[in-house]
């Protein structure tokens, strides 16, 4: 059996993650396709959406109340002559030629303010008697009317391909009048388990066996990232099986493989991928769970070794692989960033690696409290599925007190 033909790179959690995050800017994402526009929620836009007319098409009202010259509310109260009621969608005739001094139009939110009125007073500053209004505020020129145009003008971009589609990406690309859109294809992720004690899911285990996890959670990830999955089942550790199995995953855009790069001696996940020529990018990085993550390139395809253990293969996913499968979706990188929650009870650790701990947020509104699930450590599944985040400690402390702020990466 070849060795690992180069030396093992341990890197920090930050230095492991703009790795990736350099190799994620360079890759091109596969052939856009056309989704009808509900569909296209969630995928990744592969065109730029673009204004078709002046946003807003016209002087728009933005409150219900009186459209007037703002030079008559210099002295206050003052009384003006309602000549018109204007509705949202009122069409330009039906507009009054023109706002004369000491007139006003009644008007609604999303109605065309006509000529001669440079602002809108609120309905609740004024008090109607037969057709005059009393205004009580003053009120500045432009005030309450957005201009035409003043949101967009036509042919600006309003979304830029790359852009994850989401509510408010549906309402600009309805706003324009796409009922489809392009999109980027899926990428396809092969997503490989290994260990001979690990049996699917239809098997029954034996007494010194477990089910395989890994490839559903996985599967899972992949989904909300914006890949395809492909499961390849799980690997044998035995050297030419996992040969077989990895070569045909190194078909598909992204490999994912679970479990077999510890140190052990049946971990024999690196070892074959450097006989099918890797280039390992790094071999581990200084985070607990998930150490022994592995980042690298065999011919021509990005691939992952995550840690088999559940809960090192669930964050070692979100930290390293989502990146990079999100840009071989196409989409725009973005930075990692976490939150902060206020720590209920005291947390003790050892220092030297960066930790992602299972925790729970609590509280509510502008008040976000976050405690540990107590847990047996990377295979305990079970706390892990209660958890709604992970809690963020870094490599230099080794205790944090209840009521200190503390990072959290929300589940
Ligand atoms: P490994 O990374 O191969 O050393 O595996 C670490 C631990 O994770 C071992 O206890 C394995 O039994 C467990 N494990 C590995 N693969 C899976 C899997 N696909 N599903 C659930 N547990 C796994
Ligand atoms: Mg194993």
């Amino acid at each position: 059996m070849a060795a690992l033909t180069q030396p093992p790179t341990v890197l920090t959690f930050e230095d492991a993650r703009h790795l990736v995050e350099r190799h994620a800017a360079l890759v091109n994402p596969g052939p856009r396709e056309s989704a009808e526009l509900l569909a296209s929620s969630g995928r990744v836009l592969a065109q730029a959406v673009v204004a078709d007319r002046d946003f807003p098409p016209f002087r728009r009202a933005m409150r219900d109340g009186y459209a007037v010259r703002a030079a008559d509310l210099v002295r206050l109260p003052a009384t003006l002559e309602v000549i018109a009621e204007i509705r949202a969608g009122a069409a330009p005739e039906e507009l009054p030629a023109k706002i004369g001094p000491g007139q006003a139009a009644s008007i609604m939110t999303g109605a065309p303010t006509p000529p001669g009125a440079d602002a809108v007073v609120m309905v609740e500053y004024t008090s109607l008697a037969g057709n005059r209004v009393t205004v009580a505020r003053g009120i500045a020129s432009g005030d309450n009317i957005a201009p035409a145009g003043s949101e967009a003008r036509p042919g600006q971009t309003l979304l830029d391909p790359g852009t994850r589609i989401d509510h408010g990406a549906i309402a600009l690309a309805a706003s324009v009048g796409h009922d489809t859109l392009w999109v980027f294809r899926r990428p396809t992720v092969a997503i490989l388990a290994t260990g001979d004690e690990v049996v699917g899911i239809s098997d029954t285990p034996g007494p010194n066996q477990i089910r395989n996890s890994n490839s559903y959670s996985l599967a899972t990830q992949v989904q909300t990232a914006g890949g395809e999955s492909r499961l390849l089942g799980v690997a044998r550790d035995d050297a030419a099986h996992l040969r077989r199995l990895i070569q045909a995953g190194l078909g598909d855009d992204l490999l994912l493989l679970a479990g077999g790069v510890s140190m052990g001696k049946y971990d024999l996940v690196e070892r074959v991928l450097a006989e099918l020529g890797a280039e390992f990018l790094f071999t581990g990085a200084q985070i607990q769970p998930g150490r022994p993550v592995v980042f690298g390139r065999a011919q021509g395809k990005y691939f992952f070794g995550l840690p088999g253990n559940p809960v090192s293969t669930m964050v070692t996913f979100e930290l390293f692989a989502r990146p990079m499968l999100e840009a071989l979706a196409g989409m725009t990188p973005r930075q990692l960033r976490f939150l902060h929650a206020r720590l209920k009870s005291e947390i003790k650790t050892r220092t030297g690696l960066k930790r992602f701990l299972p925790g729970l947020l609590s509280g509510e509104f502008e008040h976000a409290d976050v405690e540990l699930i107590p847990w047996q450590g990377s295979g305990d599944i079970a706390s892990t599925a209660r958890a709604n985040c992970y809690v963020v400690v870094p490599g230099d402390r080794e205790r944090i007190a209840a009521g200190e702020w503390v990072a959290v990466m929300v589940k």
